[in-house]
């Protein structure tokens, strides 16, 4: 199989949406009949994305095969409608334990191990893998960082290699920033062309410039780009903010961007098929009335800004459910810590259609987010609650219902008299060692459904399963008494009888699970849960 692969990199500044703009493009690649897979590499040492924290990296995303990954793997999953796994991921400190582990195993045959060429090696090898485990007809490789970085450049030289071996085979596309001071009032291009001629320096021309700005380029500033960057006409894209992200893919095809793309590799339009993306996408423009849910969580404040990016499947699967049950998104960021303060503002919960809690760690906010729990199960507001927001639930019911005092989970309280959430078998010893990296329980696992139950009911099934990424479990010991209080064990892992969904009676719906459903929703295939809870938010 010949594999054709795309080196997406960034110019001028970050978070300009390169893996948007990358996964849209990915989209329209598959509309045309062709095979593709994303790959993501973060030029940093962690060995994961699981041991940073999300303010500064955004969300953690958890793979059907339990990698924590940045967050555009998600991206990718919901654009290009596929599972992506562990080999689809790289940052630095994998990459160098990998050529570590093997200069360990003598399998560099005596010679000196090399920054250059063996790290780029050790990276082209996990491409051409990861091309191949998906059998991909085109590969987008998603360079993080921007160019002229200190970091990703053995990334680059890998890039730069791979287009040296096979030139017909390999192409690249920067994603850069055209600002638009309001002082000038005219978008400039001067930073795109720095951006271009630092990529040259590291020995790579661009194929494609996709323009990311406010506003949509116009003639004059394709020309320069064209004409200071040798980058022909049509081969840059204009991306202007979208009032929607699932609005870029057709913007792309507008200027024929994914044709273009596969002019340049030597291959044709093997067929034309984004039917059923429009009519996703003309569900979310038609929407009329609005359902305000509240997502209540913590990690978003840096500095004076507040982010939600720690959030973002959560915030995504909201919105695919939205468009299925056909109402408009108003979602408010919710800080738990500020419930704590203050009880009060426990009453600005009733304004709200549904609310959101999801997963979370430590002890920062976890009060407030038990008092929002109270409220919502209490005044009948549809209440979801994920990982975090369900084991908070459960020492909310115990507390509240069964009058279990202090009753908490031993991640906050060790001494806690009632330990209703507690570590999951073999977690001590990771603690004691300190081992923290990937020790989690990750990815998928089934779950049996309680004949029924809410949850039974949305899915329409009776096995399922979902990603989690948890320490702590439902303690089994608690089990009997809060059931006898009225608390529905609704879900059941059946080979652990780990507890992995709550729920509670006589309530338009309150549901809390403990494993991550928000991994799983796709535009096209929005999830179940999120699905049951925008219904009852919304009727
Ligand atoms: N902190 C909890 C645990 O480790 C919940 C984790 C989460 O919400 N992802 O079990």
């Amino acid at each position: 199989m010949n594999h054709k692969y795309l080196f997406v990199v960034g110019g001028v500044m970050s978070g300009v949406g390169k893996g948007t703009s990358s996964a849209a493009l990915g989209l329209t690649l598959k509309s045309k009949g062709y095979k593709v897979t994303a790959i993501k590499i973060d030029p940093y040492v962690n060995v994961d994305a699981g041991t940073m924290n999300p303010v500064e990296h955004g969300e953690v995303f958890v793979t059907i095969d339990g990698d924590e990954t940045d967050q555009d793997i998600g991206t990718y999953e919901r654009y290009l409608d596929v599972d992506i796994t562990k080999v689809n991921y790289m940052t630095t400190g994998r990459v160098y334990q990998s050529v570590i582990e093997r200069e360990r195993n003598l399998e560099y045959g005596g010679k000196c191990v090399e920054v250059v060429p063996d790290v780029p090696e050790e990276v082209i090898r996990r491409i051409k893998t990861a091309a191949e485990m998906a059998q991909a007809e085109i590969t987008l490789i998603e360079v993080g960082g921007t160019v002229g970085e200190y970091q990703n450049i053995l990334f680059l030289e890998a890039a730069r290699m791979m287009r040296a071996e096979s030139p017909d085979d390999v192409r690249f596309a920067l994603v850069s920033y055209l600002p638009v001071p309001p002082s000038i009032g005219e978008m400039k291009t001067k930073p795109t062309q720095y951006a271009v001629r630092t990529l040259n320096s590291a020995g790579i021309q661009p194929d494609f410039v996709l323009g990311r700005s406010t506003l949509p380029m116009d003639k004059p500033r394709k020309e320069k780009i064209a004409r200071f960057c040798s980058v022909p006409w049509d081969h840059i894209i204009s991306a202007p903010d979208a009032s929607s992200i699932y609005n870029i893919p057709r913007m792309f095809e507008d200027q024929d961007f994914a044709e273009n793309v596969l002019k340049s590799f030597g291959l044709t339009v093997k067929q034309k098929d984004l039917a059923e993306w429009t009519a996703f996408t003309d569900r979310i423009a038609a929407a009329q009335q609005s359902v305000k849910i509240g997502v209540v969580g913590k990690y978003f404040s840096t500095g004076d800004f507040t982010l939600s990016d720690a959030y973002i499947s959560v915030l995504e699967a909201i919105k695919h459910a939205c468009a299925e049950v056909g109402v408009k998104p108003e979602i408010a960021w919710l800080n738990s810590e500020e419930y704590e303060k203050d009880a009060s503002k426990l009453n600005e919960l009733k304004d709200f259609d549904g609310v959101l809690i999801p997963g979370g760690f430590g002890s920062r906010g976890i009060e407030g987010k038990i008092k929002v729990i109270e409220y919502a199960r209490k005044n009948k507001i549809p209440y979801l609650g994920l990982c975090y927001g369900m084991q908070c639930a459960v020492i909310e019911f115990a507390r509240n219902e069964l009058g279990l005092l202090g009753a908490n989970t031993t991640e906050i309280d060790s001494a806690t008299k009632n330990p209703v959430i507690h570590l999951l078998p073999g977690q001590e010893q990771n603690l004691c060692d300190s081992s923290y990296g990937g020790t989690l329980r990750l990815g998928s696992y089934p779950c049996k459904l309680t004949e029924g139950s809410t949850s039974r009911e949305v899915y329409g099934s009776e096995t399922i399963s979902e990603r989690h990424r948890h320490r702590y479990e439902f303690n089994n010991d608690y089990r009997k008494q809060l059931e006898d209080a009225g608390l529905v064990i609704a879900g059941v892992n059946p080979e652990k009888d780990l507890v992995e969904i709550v729920e509670v009676k006589d309530h338009p719906f309150f549901v809390g699970v403990q494993f991550h459903p928000e991994f799983q929703s796709r535009p096209l295939s929005p999830h179940p849960l999120f699905v049951g809870f925008v219904r009852a938010a919304s009727s």
